[in-house]
């Protein structure tokens, strides 16, 4: 194939690809291999300059406004932006900025902020009054949407504060929640209907109805990060952070977590943190980070490239973290508890970075309410370090001739065949000696959390318990290291060391041992709340159950739980087991120093889950920190929880740091 025909192809081919997602709200080819042959066209116009065509996807934003909408003209066009898909792309961008502004780039830092994956909007301000709201549509006319528009409530009809120039245009993404987006797609696909890709695509398609009463029914939301003045204007601000500023002064929503950074090796530390611990907590969609030259001056200095995109701006793009893959089985494992859990076994597919297997399905009942069934092409979301979760079905690929039948419920332990009991959403193996809910119990006992075995793995523990040498937690602290070693893939020393490695689980404290035997509904948290409060293990099982009730953080269903545990005498049989194979059990009386707040000056306010006011004082106590009643420019840590009042507007005010009771134990290693 010739170059010329090679961008021929790729000409028709991403056209097509952009019609599919621009007008029809229906992709119908990954982003990550549009990007690819993008790129690729990009490339070969660069080397054959003979092939470049005002009419080339390379040139151009968005797509056509549809016919069906009246047409706007953008005060400024509204362009695109480059992508960047490693720290490397984001320096040689940086360095083509500087060759051009120079150091002036680097003066100024970056404003970063989430790439929202919705739909481009601008909303047209006259003398601060909402005239018109519009798509991007082919960067200079956008489709004509004010009455979808004026739909979104957090959209202020009339901009509050002062300062607005007379006139305006505010841009932003209108977004789809993510929860609202499962839950659309959810009732789609009961009905057959085809469901959207992501909620960029329900974004775009919930605004673009010819009936506000529909884009009204859907929850779309929206956060603004541009503007456009006609002409040279003064402007209230003079740089991107300054900008989001004054738009949130104006009444505009502005997405969370922007910053503004100084260095490069910040910028990249935060796209990480964002990629990897970020993107999985916040309810709606992103496909990355922007990164913006802060200063609008130097902006101004930088321009546009191409008539599509700015120099003074990239987007840092993560992995995607939707996926369509096809639904192989639907498979179940026994836990500890006797839960009966569903798992989807899947065509391997790459999505968030990682190839994706399998996928929790958490109860039947979800499998019912999402009508998942076996041959399905299903969407698939795994963002950060969170397990793979199936939003759904796309109900329209599904075999219209033999269409899958709905999973059968289990009648019977996957493990030990014995009948299942159900219970509102869950069903459960009641078989105390079943194997598999043996196996799973020492797989917690021996977890991180709890007793914290080197070595212990879970294919070593199938292997002791397969090989009938460990039936229950108390017979790990009677194996030899000569049984052992007869097993397959255990060497000598091995088997050694696994066996130092129990006898050394025996010094951990109560509340761990308490977290590792599996007491229902008793957590970590919970087992550090009763070691803390009753000290030894013969002191909690005499307890009554008004003692453990009246213990702080303890509520009625623990108390129960902990209350039959005890009073069940197989539990104070594998108890005495445990006490004779020398365990502690009592937990340290005092609480561990740490040096966590050495030096800091600490404020408590609202309420807080699970510590009491004094509780949290006396752990800062501990950790070397100072507790005072007020905050002020002194303050240097504020721990805040709910129906936090004045002291958390304060500390906002002053920048001191917030953090909440989880991150306060976690400092403190707890
Ligand atoms: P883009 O989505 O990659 O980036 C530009 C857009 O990001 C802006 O126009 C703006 O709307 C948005 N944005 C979100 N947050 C922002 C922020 N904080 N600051 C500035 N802008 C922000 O570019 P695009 O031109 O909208 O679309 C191109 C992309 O769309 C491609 O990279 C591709 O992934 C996808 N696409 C896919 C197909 C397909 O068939 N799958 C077809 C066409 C386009």
């Amino acid at each position: 194939m010739t170059p010329a025909q090679r961008a021929a192809e790729l000409r028709r081919v991403l056209e097509r690809a952009s019609h599919d997602y621009y007008v029809r709200d229906r992709p119908t080819m990954p982003d990550r291999e549009y990007d690819t042959l993008f790129r690729e066209l990009q490339a070969l116009e660069a080397a054959h300059p003979e092939l470049r065509a005002a009419d080339s996807p390379t040139m151009r934003v968005g797509a056509e406004p549809a016919s069906s909408f009246r047409k706007h003209t953008h005060l400024v066009p509204m362009i695109s932006l480059a992508n960047a898909f490693s720290d490397d792309e984001v320096a040689e961008w940086d360095a083509r900025a500087a060759k051009i502004a120079g150091d002036a780039v680097h003066g100024c830092g970056y404003a970063v902020e989430l790439k929202i994956d919705g739909a481009a909007v601008s909303l047209t301000y006259r003398d601060g009054v909402l005239v018109t709201g519009a798509t991007r549509g082919n960067g200079t006319v956008g489709e004509d949407v004010t009455a979808n528009v004026r739909t979104i409530r957090e959209i202020p009809l009339r901009l509050r504060g002062k300062g607005h120039p007379e006139l305006i245009e505010i841009r932003g993404e209108v977004y789809f929640p993510f929860d609202a987006f499962e839950a659309l797609n959810a009732e789609r696909a009961k009905a057959g209907e085809p469901v959207f890709a992501n909620p960029r695509n329900s974004a775009a398609g919930s605004l673009r109805q010819l009936d506000p009463k529909v884009s009204e029914s859907r929850p779309l939301r929206f956060f603004g990060y541009a503007f456009a003045v006609p002409g040279t204007g003064k402007l209230p601000f003079a740089t991107q952070t300054e900008l989001l500023e004054t738009l949130e002064s104006w009444g505009i929503p502005v997405a969370p977590h922007h910053a503004h950074y100084r260095t490069l090796d910040e910028v990249y530390a935060r796209a990480h943190e964002i990629e990897h611990t970020l993107r999985a907590e916040l309810n709606f969609g992103i496909d990355g980070m922007v990164v913006k030259v802060d200063s609008l001056a130097v902006q101004a200095e930088l321009g546009i490239v191409g008539g599509r995109e700015p120099r003074w701006a990239i987007a840092r793009k993560f992995s995607p973290d939707i996926a369509e893959t096809k639904l192989l089985a639907i498979e179940v494992n026994v836990g500890r508890t006797g839960k009966i859990n569903p798992y989807a076994v899947l065509e391997p597919v790459e999505v968030g970075g990682t190839t994706v297997t399998y996928a929790t399905l958490h109860n039947f009942d979800l499998i019912q309410q999402k009508d998942l069934r076996v041959g399905d092409v299903v969407l698939l979301k795994r963002a950060g370090e969170v397990i793979p979760q199936i939003i759904g079905p796309v109900p329209e690929k599904r075999d219209r001739k033999h269409p899958p039948k709905p999973p059968k419920i289990p009648d019977a332990c996957p493990s030990c065949g014995r009948p299942v009991r159900v219970e509102e959403k869950d069903i459960f193996c009641e078989n105390d000696r079943c194997p598999g809910r043996r196996l799973e119990a020492i797989v917690h006992f021996a977890s991180r959390g709890a007793m914290d075995i080197n070595g212990l793995s879970y294919a070593r523990i199938e292997q002791l318990v397969g090989a009938q040498l460990v039936h229950d937690v108390a017979d790990l602290y009677r194996l030899k290291a000569e049984d052992i070693a007869a097993l397959e893939r255990f060497a000598e020393k091995s088997s050694q060391a696994l066996v130092d490695a129990i006898a050394a689980s025996k010094a951990q404290p109560l509340s761990r041992l308490l977290f590792g035997l599996g007491i229902r509904h008793v957590g970590e948290e919970a087992a550090r709340l009763l070691a803390r409060r009753f000290h030894t293990m013969d002191a909690l099982a005499d307890a009554s159950l008004e003692e453990v009730e009246a213990v702080h953080g303890i509520g009625p269903t623990i108390a129960a739980s902990v209350r039959e545990y005890f009073d069940d005498p197989r539990s104070r049989e594998l108890l005495a087991r445990l006490e004779r194979s020398g365990l502690t059990m009592s937990e340290p009386q005092k609480a561990e120093v740490s040096s966590a707040f050495r030096g800091l000056t600490v404020v408590i306010t609202g309420t807080l889950p699970t510590l009491s006011r004094t509780e949290a004082k006396e752990l800062i106590q501990s950790a070397g920190g100072k507790v005072t009643d007020s905050v002020s420019k002194a303050t240097d840590l504020l721990v805040c929880g709910e129906d936090a009042g004045s002291k958390l507007e304060k500390a906002k005010a002053l920048g001191t740091e917030i953090i909440d009771e989880a991150e306060l134990l976690r400092r403190i290693g707890r």
